[in-house]
């Protein structure tokens, strides 16, 4: 079973070590955890791969993106499974490129906020979920998954009642490893962002993925200065027609003091951890 670490003291020694050694790097492979941020133009599509070797899906892009990113990506990396899927909300952008996953990967569970959504699309997911007999678990605030790995995995969002609109009760999740700290948002705006800041659950992070692609009716000052990220993510599609990220989202990062990296710039981007400091790795 993996065991949690006294942070501060391991970190301290990892300094140490390398000061002493110069081994710490060779040590530190095999430790990390990885965060990708897939190019999957407008879309989200995110993968975990935790230290002790979990893999966890967030969302999927669409269904061409499904099919052309990020099933053959997982292939790359040698994926043979999922342990989890993660719905964040019944939009085509985030769950249309589940469809092919879910057909090329056994997965282990399914975590979903469960609204309801008649698209052809989502009937035809959830009939999928449902024919593979993949469990299906609904998110909801205050959930704390045991993911091996993780020092802690905890659902912010959504809560009950839900609130209006599919995007803000998309399930928002916070990542603990060692001294890193990862705030993935779905497509919240600004209502499900004001209940998150009213509720008690811890919401600062070192990495934020942007609401909603960056448009403007998220990521309120008021949240981005209570996360207090160092490096934030917006995953959209290049020149797409809603005009994703918005300016006035990129000057509420930039008075937060985040640095900000664009999909729709970069690529793929790769945060990976030891646990004690991170780097973000462009994947070309
Ligand atoms: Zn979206």
């Amino acid at each position: 079973m993996y065991r949690k670490r006294n942070w501060t003291r391991f970190c301290r020694l990892m300094v140490l070590a390398a000061a002493v050694l110069l081994v710490a790097g060779t040590w530190a492979q095999g430790h990390e955890l990885l965060i990708h941020f897939l190019d999957v133009g407008q879309g989200d599509s995110i993968l975990i791969q935790t230290p002790a070797g979990a893999n966890i899906l967030v969302d999927a892009g669409d269904t061409k993106a499904g099919k052309q990113v990020v099933t053959p990506y997982l292939k790359r990396l040698g994926i043979k499974s999922l342990d989890m899927v993660v719905i964040t909300h019944p939009h085509f952008d985030h769950i249309g490129g589940l469809i092919p996953v879910l057909e090329t990967f056994p997965v282990g569970q399914v975590l979903a906020d469960g609204q309801i959504h008649t698209s052809r699309t989502y009937e035809n997911l959830l009939i999928l979920i449902d024919q593979k007999g993949i469990p299906f678990r609904l998110a909801r605030a205050g959930n704390k998954l045991e993911i091996p790995g993780l020092d802690e995995f905890l659902v912010l969002s959504p809560q009950e009642p839900l609130l209006k609109g599919l995007n803000n009760n998309s399930v928002v999740l916070a990542l603990t490893y060692g001294k890193t700290r990862v705030l993935l948002t779905g497509d919240i705006e600004a209502e499900a962002e004001l209940r998150i800041l009213e509720g008690d659950l811890p919401i600062e992070a070192n990495i934020l993925k942007v609401a909603h692609h960056g448009s403007r009716t998220s990521s309120t000052l008021a949240f981005l200065e209570a996360v207090g990220p160092e490096a934030a993510v917006i995953s959209a599609g290049a020149d797409n027609n809603y005009g994703h990220p918005h300016s006035e989202t990129l000057a509420n990062l930039k008075a937060a003091g985040s640095r900000v990296f664009q999909t729709s710039l970069v690529g793929t981007i790769i945060v990976v951890s030891d646990g004690c400091s991170y780097r973000v790795v462009i994947d070309d």
